[in-house]
Formats: structure tokens, C-alpha cells, sequence
């Protein structure tokens, strides 16, 4: 008898089939749109609407709740966009922060050689090599054209600062929020009085020219980044990077993302970057692969040591315990402020048949979604009824996000907040009126409850914080 294969755990299915699902619903309901559409769009920038706003922020407060509210040993932080550019030179983005790249010699579009199919595999030296093209008979993935040979392709995006366009003026757009973590190390430590381990959380926009963006908000060239930069001993650093591996993976677990579409997978020797002792990826199964979610990092005294050198500023730290001066070294966790939300959005996707329709569902945490409850009327003609939704949604606005919504019958409201992943609608109708109760209706189990008009707001907040205590 032969024992049956184990299961492949890379071979999960994702949790929509097309991404194109999430991008007309994104569209559809207000999630995201593409920017400056009037005039055609610009590509790799995309706009969030009334929801995604709301989605979007809610996972940056679940991110910083995480990682500097409930935590004494991270302190948060606000740095520039702009710094000054030889931030980005002892950082090594100006050397080294550049994509491979060959360009198409009929239609002239640029592709990353590692995006090409036949080449992801490839490591860093064989990306680069001027026979790569000829050797793998790699064509223009478009038009079929023949390639030129691949070169590097810096993507920092520049800009002038002051009002003349000169060389001696040029300054960078951050291609990463963390330079500005380390160039206020001393800054935060003085202030804030930390000792080793500590860290510095920073949440903010950067940008990267990137040659093949695409995949809706997964990669973009405007972009949120939700960083955080933890110092410890040298001798700490394996050991503590190794604690944030499984921390940052149940982040996402908590929120909802399901356990067997995420895992870890670790950079090879020659896939390391320049700074990186050591990396590992958290992955997500997207609708289109396995693909970075979060990167963690031991980076070792890279950061620090080259700064300290560059600005002649001493950046050691002093152990009062040991008697010792050193430079930290760094564990860092490097999230994405844009796939963070899309992930949480893909996973929540739910279609089901509900008596013979097909209802469309976002089961996100109560947390994440946009609104929190809806107040709907069952009769709008009747404005006693509609008062007292209005009382009802004013009362919970104070504490939360609500929302009235009269514009449909209620099987149809209820359809559109299950769409946008509204946990609670309460309705008010004529019994209302008698009686002072409402239906409180559950977005995942469609299970309606009366409960006494007094007590709404109240069981509505309870609910939030028993989700968000399951969460914590
Ligand atoms: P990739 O391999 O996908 O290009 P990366 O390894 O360059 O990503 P990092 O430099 O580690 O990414 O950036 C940390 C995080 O920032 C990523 O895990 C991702 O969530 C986010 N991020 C990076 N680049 C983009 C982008 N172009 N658009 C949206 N998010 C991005």
C-alpha cells in the first residue's frame, strides 16, 4: 500500500478566480478608482473613493494599534518625503535601487527582465547578462518584437527643490519610508529615552518608478508603505527576527485573511538586497500568484553604520548595563499600506446563492469595513419612520461610522451593505413605532434579531469590541 502524496500547501486556490471581480467592485462601489480618468488615467497611480478611504485608513489604525498603541517598546513617527539626497546615496538607492530592464525594439515598451515568462527564476547576475535575451529566446511579451539587451533602471523619482532646475537642486520622492526612521535614531532616542530593543513605526506614501507595474493597487508607483524599524543588541538580532515572523503573519490572520493563503518564503543568497543579512517575504495567494504581502528584514548595522560614516554624527547606542557603545542593528517589517487593503478585500470576497440569486458578500472584519452599521426604513413614506432612523443613526454616528440609506426596497439595501461589507443594518418599521424595537440584521449569517430601541448603540459598540478583542 502506498501512502497517498502529502498535500501540495502551495497549491491553494485563491479567493476570487479573476481580479477582475475586485477591480469592477472597487469601481462599482467606490473603493478605488483610476487616477485623473477624465483625462485618460495615468498609469500605476489609482485614487481611493468614499470606501476605499475608509477601508484603507482602518487598516493603517489596525497597523499602528498593533504596533505602537498596544505595544511600550515602539514609538511612531512622521518623517518628510522629501530628505536630503545624500540620505539616498549612503542608503544606496542611487547605486544599487534599480530593476533590470530590456526594451521591446518595435513598440518600444519596457519590461522588467524578471517579469518576462521564462525568466523569474532567474538570480541577479544572469538578469544582467548581455546574453540573457538571445540565450533564452525571450521575445516582446506584447508584440513579439525582439529585445535589446538588459540594463539597469533606477527607479527613484526625481524632483527640484527651490526655484532653479539644476543638477545641485535635484531631490528625491522616498522610495521607502525607513531612511527616515534612521536619520531621527538619535533624535527618538534622546526623546523618547528607549532602550535596546526598541523600534520606530512610521506609516506614509513613497514612490518608485516602476518598469511593469500592474495587478490594480499591488504595484503601483505611488504607494503607501507601513514600516517599522526595531533596534537590538548585534547578538539579539537572529533571534528577535525570527519573534516577528509569526507576530506578522497573525496580524493578518486576525483580520480575517485565511490561514492557508499566506506564507513564508525566505530570499536566496543571490536575491538578497544590498542591505539584507537575511529576508524573508510574508506571501499572499493572489488571484494572479504568490506574491509579497510584507518583507522582514534583518539588516544588520547596514543602515546605522553608513549613515553614522556618511554624516560624521555618532549613532552608536550606549548600554548603561554593559558599559558599552555600539551601532544598533535592525529588524525590520515592511508592510504595504495599499496591499494590506486589497488583501483584506480579496480574502472577504464572498459569492453565495441566497433563494435562487447570487448574493455578493464582504465578509472584513467589523473593524476594516468602511461602515460599520446601516439604518434603513422599511417604509420611507412614512416619516415617523424615517425620523427615528435618523435618531438612531445620529446616536451611533457620535461613537462610529453609520450610515441612512432609503434609495431601494430592503431587500436591496441590505444586498448593497452585504456588497461593501456592512456587518449591521438596523431596521426601523411600523412596529417600531408601538413597540420601540428594531431589527438588528448580521451580514454573514443574514440572522435577524428585535432588540429595544434604547439598546442599539450599545449592542452595536459591544459588538465592535468583542471583534475587535478576538482580534487583539
Ligand atoms: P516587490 O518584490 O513586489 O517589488 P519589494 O521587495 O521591492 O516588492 P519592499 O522594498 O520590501 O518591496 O517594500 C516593502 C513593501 O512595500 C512591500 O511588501 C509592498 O507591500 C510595498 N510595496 C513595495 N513596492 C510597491 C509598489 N510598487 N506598489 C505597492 N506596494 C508596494
Amino acid at each position: 500500500m502506498t501512502d497517498a502524496p502529502a498535500p501540495d500547501p502551495n497549491d491553494v486556490a485563491p479567493a476570487v478566480a479573476e481580479l477582475e471581480t475586485i477591480v469592477s467592485l472597487s469601481k462599482r462601489r467606490g473603493f478605488v478608482f483610476p487616477s485623473s480618468e477624465i483625462y485618460g488615467g495615468i498609469n500605476a497611480v489609482w485614487d481611493y473613493g468614499p470606501l476605499g478611504v475608509e477601508l484603507k485608513n482602518n487598516v493603517k489604525r489596525a497597523w499602528w494599534r498593533a504596533m505602537v498603541q498596544e505595544r511600550d517598546d515602539i514609538v511612531g513617527l512622521d518623517a518628510g518625503i522629501l530628505m536630503h539626497p545624500q540620505v539616498w546615496r549612503t542608503s544606496g538607492h542611487v547605486a544599487e535601487f534599480s530593476d533590470p530592464m530590456v526594451e521591446c525594439e518595435t513598440d518600444h515598451k519596457r519590461f522588467r527582465v524578471d517579469e518576462l515568462p521564462g525568466a523569474e527564476d532567474l538570480g541577479p547576475a544572469e538578469l544582467l547578462d548581455p546574453g540573457i535575451v538571445a540565450r533564452l529566446g525571450l521575445r516582446c511579451p506584447v508584440d513579439g518584437g525582439p529585445l535589446s539587451a538588459p540594463r539597469q533602471f533606477n527607479l527613484m523619482l526625481k524632483t527640484y527643490l527651490g526655484p532653479v532646475e539644476e543638477e545641485a537642486a535635484i531631490v528625491y520622492l522616498r522610495p521607502e519610508t525607513a531612511q527616515g526612521i534612521y536619520v531621527n535614531f538619535k533624535n527618538v532616542l534622546a526623546t523618547s529615552r528607549k532602550k535596546l530593543p526598541f523600534g520606530i513605526a512610521q506609516i506614509g506614501k513613497a514612490f518608485r518608478n516602476e518598469i511593469s507595474p500592474g495587478n490594480f493597487v499591488f504595484r503601483m508607483r505611488e504607494f503607501e508603505q507601513m514600516e517599522m524599524q526595531y533596534f537590538v543588541r548585534p547578538e539579539a538580532a537572529s533571534a528577535i527576527f525570527e519573534e516577528w515572523l509569526p507576530r506578522r503573519r497573525a496580524w493578518y490572520e486576525r483580520y480575517g485573511v485565511t490561514p492557508s493563503r499566506l506564507r513564508f518564503r525566505e530570499h536566496r543568497p543571490d536575491e538578497l538586497a544590498h542591505y539584507a543579512k537575511k529576508a524573508i517575504d510574508v506571501e499572499y495567494r493572489f488571484p494572479f500568484g504568490w506574491k509579497e504581502l510584507e518583507g522582514i528584514h534583518n539588516r544588520g548595522d547596514f543602515d546605522l553604520g553608513n549613515h553614522a560614516r556618511a554624516s560624521g554624527e555618532n549613532l552608536q547606542y550606549f548600554d548603561p548595563a554593559t558599559e558599552e557603545h555600539f551601532i544598533p542593528w535592525i529588524v525590520e517589517t515592511s508592510a504595504g499600506g495599499d496591499r494590506a487593503p486589497f488583501t483584506f478585500l480579496i480574502d472577504a470576497y464572498r459569492e453565495e446563492e441566497v433563494r435562487g440569486e447570487k448574493r455578493v458578500s464582504l465578509a472584513l472584519h467589523p473593524d476594516l469595513a468602511p461602515y460599520k452599521v446601516a439604518v434603513l426604513p422599511l417604509l420611507k413614506k412614512r416619516p415617523e419612520i424615517v425620523d427615528l432612523c435618523h435618531k438612531i443613526k445620529a446616536d451611533l454616528q457620535r461613537h462610529t461610522m453609520a450610515v441612512y440609506d432609503d434609495t431601494a426596497a430592503i431587500g436591496k439595501l441590505y444586498r448593497r451593505q452585504d456588497e461593501i461589507g456592512t456587518p449591521w443594518c438596523v431596521t426601523v418599521d411600523v412596529d417600531s413605532l408601538e413597540d420601540g424595537a428594531v431589527t438588528v440584521r448580521d451580514r454573514d449569517s443574514m440572522a435577524q434579531e428585535r432588540i429595544p430601541l434604547e439598546g442599539v448603540t450599545r449592542l452595536i459598540l459591544d459588538r465592535l469590541d468583542a471583534a475587535r478583542a478576538e482580534a487583539g
